[in-house]
């Protein structure tokens, strides 16, 4: 039993084991707004355990009490989020160990997902008052960095871009859309802003600003950017020195992805994955979803290339990335259909495996000459 019980744990933190480390998955539930309530909605989501999710359409008082007899479901899942979750708790629990690694030099990735409105941007980007994760995440790797080191070894890079019907564009500096080029680090948009950040202040106005220039949609113009998926990058870059000595170039990736709304375009099963890839609702989510159905069905070939997302996303899906997932729902029962989705897809991400590779590293090339050699001990001194 403690031996199950130590597999079930280190599953639970995502650890490496004989079958790579598993997706980590969380579901966060928002607050019923004020039109949700004007319209008499009923509450048909429930958060017990801070891991526990139920389901029921025709939620009241007397449906909970006999959940299993009405036509309620229970999904389990690394953690969930009630309505009271602050900010800081839903960084802490998601996203904090992944800034630690990344600042190890590895790779990681966050994803919110869910129906537009149901709470992404806010988990991501947040407000002023209330910061989501990318600027906490920032915070964070602004102040570990501080106790590592106060000599400016590390040196941050963020660049902000968006996937909006199949273009993407910088979101830092708005302008013509970019393209999309494989070098040897995978695949990366020729000419994305790469803006060095020195402290966090400087990055809520930043984001603020790039948010405003995501894409929306004309028809739904007070549902900003409900088809464009935006994602932030952080680059983590510093020199250490390796077992043998040697000086290397560490650097660590961290992607947070705000996706568009899932609505209609988040299918489970393949037949209504192709439909609506009849009906090309957005091409860059479905091949999200055809992403993730093959890795969960372990296929040898998954479909990167079908969209600009899954490409530009490769290094931070499948293969070599500690990947978090947070689905964001709603708790109105006028919404029963799209968080039922949502919850299912996520349930079903919970089954992605991924292998986490070394951390990267460069060498840095041998210096030829003593002067060269005294120049690198002087500026390694300098470092540590
Ligand atoms: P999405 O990005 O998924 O379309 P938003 O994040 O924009 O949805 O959320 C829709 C509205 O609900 C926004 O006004 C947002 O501030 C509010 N909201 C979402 N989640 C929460 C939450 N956990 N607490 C308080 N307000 C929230
Ligand atoms: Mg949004």
């Amino acid at each position: 039993a403690a031996a199950v019980a130590a597999e079930e744990s280190s599953e639970k933190q995502g650890k490496v084991d004989g079958n790579g480390s598993r997706i980590l998955v969380f579901v966060r539930l928002r607050p019923m707004n004020k039109k949700e309530k004007e319209a008499g909605s009923r509450c048909s989501v429930r958060v017990v355990n801070r891991r526990d999710v139920y389901l029921t359409e025709f939620a009241n008082e007397n449906d909970y009490l006999r959940l299993n007899r009405v036509r309620g479901r229970h999904f389990t899942f690394d953690a969930a989020f009630p309505e009271s979750a602050t900010q800081q708790e839903v960084y802490s629990t998601t996203t904090s160990e992944l800034v630690e690694a990344v600042l190890q030099g590895r790779n990681g990735s966050v994803f919110c997902y869910g129906a537009t409105g149901a709470g992404k941007t806010y988990t991501m980007l947040g407000t002023v008052e209330n910061p989501g994760v990318m600027v906490l995440a920032i915070k964070d790797v602004f102040s570990k960095i501080r106790q590592r080191s106060c000599d400016g070894n590390h040196v941050v890079h963020l660049s902000y871009l968006e996937v909006y019907n199949e273009t993407v564009r910088d979101l830092l500096s708005p302008g013509r859309p970019l393209v999309l080029r494989e070098d040897k680090q995978g695949i990366v948009a020729a000419g994305l802003t790469q803006y060095r950040a020195y402290s966090t202040d400087e990055v809520m106005a930043l984001l603020q600003q790039g948010n405003q220039n995501r894409t929306t949609e004309p028809t739904r113009a007070n549902e900003t950017s409900s088809r464009s998926h935006a994602i932030l990058q952080v680059v983590i870059e510093y020199r250490v020195r390796d077992a043998a000595m040697n000086i290397v170039n560490r650097v660590g990736k961290l992607s947070l992805i705000d996706l568009a709304g899932s609505e209609r375009a988040l299918a489970t099963d393949q037949r209504t994955l192709r439909s609506l890839e009849g009906a090309n609702i957005n091409r860059s989510l479905l091949a999200l979803s055809s992403c993730i159905n093959a890795l969960v069905e372990g296929k040898k070939h998954i479909p990167y290339r079908n969209s600009k997302l899954t490409q530009l996303l490769k290094d931070s899906l499948g293969g070599t990335c500690n990947t978090i997932m947070i689905a964001n729902i709603s708790p109105s029962n006028l919404s029963f259909g799209e968080t039922q989705n949502t919850v299912h897809w996520a349930d079903r991400a919970k089954e992605i495996r991924t292998k986490v590779r070394d951390a990267n590293e460069d060498q840095l090339p041998v210096p030829e000459t003593e002067t060269d050699q005294a120049k690198l001990v002087i500026e390694l001194q300098k470092e540590n």
